[in-house]
């Protein structure tokens, strides 16, 4: 989608830190790290949030969770880690492309500000 960043980061118009890549989801680092690890992961489809999914994407949405596990892994956090989704204006969503959040290697707190 035209004018969607995390598109062209898709479409490597745009540079990003690549952690893992195939046909359907892309893994980058985030520019503004939140905690020693923290990469974004990201459907390469564009779905403006969670609020837009449909029947259709859920077995994309399947992959992605279940690639979690497998990124967490070859990033360390055996330790365990969180994941957030940050969803239209109260979730305080930035970029309109539904990408979720793989936080570790630090403790987290509850509850989340
Ligand atoms: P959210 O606030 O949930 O929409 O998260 C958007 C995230 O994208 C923020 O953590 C930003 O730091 C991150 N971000 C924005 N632009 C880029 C970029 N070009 N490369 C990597 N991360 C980015
Ligand atoms: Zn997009």
């Amino acid at each position: 989608m035209a004018d969607c960043i995390f598109c062209m980061i898709a479409e490597k118009n745009i540079p990003s830190k690549v952690v893992y890549e195939d046909d359907r989801i892309l893994v980058f680092h985030d520019l503004e790290p939140q905690s020693p690890v923290h990469v974004l992961m990201i459907p390469k489809k564009h779905i403006s949030s969670l609020d837009d999914l449909q029947t259709e994407d859920a077995e994309l949405l399947g992959h992605l969770m279940l690639k979690v596990k497998d990124i967490a892994k070859e990033l360390g956090l055996e330790n365990g880690y969180r994941l957030v989704n940050n969803c239209g204006e109260d979730g305080m969503q930035t970029v309109k492309h539904l990408h979720f959040h793989l936080l570790g290697k630090r403790q987290m707190t509850w509850p989340p500000g």
